[in-house]
């Protein structure tokens, strides 16, 4: 069996490290020593001083949401209550506005899974936006694009053609949370599992959508879940790039935030739950020396602030996000401690030449805008 040396030996020479090894170096690995080579990995693939971002902004549809995941605190299940929301078109449009105004090139739009919009409301929605406005549009996560199913009897590849017909661009890699189907009927047990997440990706792959990895760490999971998790999606990789297939252009992972707005930071174990930013820098580095297959790594300010945004650049993220004006999920269930929710574009290349790195803005397929 290798030794801790025998895998810093193999990440120094970026030859690939199996699920085993991995595991080996998340419980045993030095920390600076896992940035180190998570930094030169980083180095191998996108050499040089550049750190990318992107302006973009984010609409929460509606907050209407049959899931109940317990780590949320953004959503309402009722469509009676009076918090209950679904925006209206001059809202969005008005949002979309404010945002071309500051410069954004990308619009995401996420929502709850609302039981009571037909899939002709999204593909409407779509349709207006790309007919209206010249941004690029990311919309709906792998669980959103099931509620589209249920409501409406089609296949994941007739919904996901249609909106791209319609001008959708991309997905946003959201509601993966952990891919582990344990942690999640425990956490969200309404929910997709697993295997539906990773087949609406990679259907979308097939095409041309741009689509992005997610992780979220500190649901009580083991580290052999956690490495689960990256197995999962560096096999979907793998077999999406030897089929010709786009694959996920960036990985990103964040702690779960559980504030008391939900019921897992309301639960008698909310101690067990979440990752500080040791664990959080831990597991940037390991997913970069795992993930050889997934270019672009991204850097998470929002949930543990700044100066862990800025460390992540070094332990082999070469990406700083967006600007993420109006996040309304994790923020909903964050820190009270963590206020800083959305940077304007001077802000975000300010922390990125601070951090010692040429901020250089980019879009959703991570092209240049030089
Ligand atoms: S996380 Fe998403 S799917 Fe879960 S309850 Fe909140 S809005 Fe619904």
């Amino acid at each position: 069996m290798a030794t801790l040396e025998d895998i810093y030996r193999k990440s120094r020479l970026c030859e690939r490290i199996s699920a085993q090894e991995a595991l080996l170096l998340y419980e045993s690995g030095d920390l600076l020593e896992l940035g180190k080579l998570a930094d030169s990995y980083r180095q191998h693939l996108i050499p040089g001083n550049r750190v990318s971002y992107l302006i973009d902004r984010n609409i929460n549809y509606t907050n209407v949401c049959n899931s109940d995941c317990s780590f949320c605190g953004f959503y309402r299940h009722d469509p009676k209550h009076p918090e209950s929301y679904v925006l209206s078109r001059d809202e969005i449009e008005q949002k979309v506005s404010e945002a071309i105004e500051l410069g954004a090139t990308r619009i995401l739009l996420q929502g709850g899974h609302n039981d009571e919009l037909p899939f002709s409301f999204y593909v409407d929605l779509i349709t207006w936006l790309h007919d209206t406005f010249n941004i690029e549009l990311n919309c709906f996560s792998p669980s959103e694009i099931h509620q589209m199913h249920l409501v409406s009897g089609e296949s994941y590849r007739h919904i996901l053609t249609r909106l791209q017909e319609a001008g959708m661009r991309g997905l946003p890699g959201g509601g993966a949370e952990l891919l582990d189907d344990d942690v999640r009927k425990r956490v969200s047990p309404k929910k997709i599992r697993s295997g539906v997440w990773l087949e609406v990706m990679s259907i979308a792959q097939e095409l041309g959508l741009t689509t992005t990895a997610t992780m979220v760490i500190g649901f009580g999971e083991t580290l052999e879940q956690r490495i689960n998790h990256l197995r999962k999606l560096r096999d979907l990789q793998d077999e999406s790039l030897s089929k010709g297939h786009t694959g996920f252009n960036a990985f990103i992972s964040w702690p779960l935030q559980h504030n008391e707005n939900t019921s897992m930071g309301r639960s008698r174990l909310r101690e067990n739950y979440g990752a500080d930013s040791l664990q959080y820098l831990r597991n940037v580095a390991v997913s970069r020396l795992f993930l050889d297959n997934i270019i672009h790594h991204q850097a998470s300010w929002p949930t543990l602030g700044i100066e862990t945004g800025k460390m992540a650049l070094l332990f082999g993220c070469d990406d700083f996000g967006s600007t993420m004006m109006e996040e309304n999920v994790v923020s909903k269930a964050g820190a009270l401690t963590q206020n800083k929710w959305e940077m304007s574009p001077e802000e975000l290349r300010s922390v990125i030449t601070d951090a010692g790195f040429s901020p250089v803005q980019r879009d959703s397929s991570y092209a240049y805008r030089v």
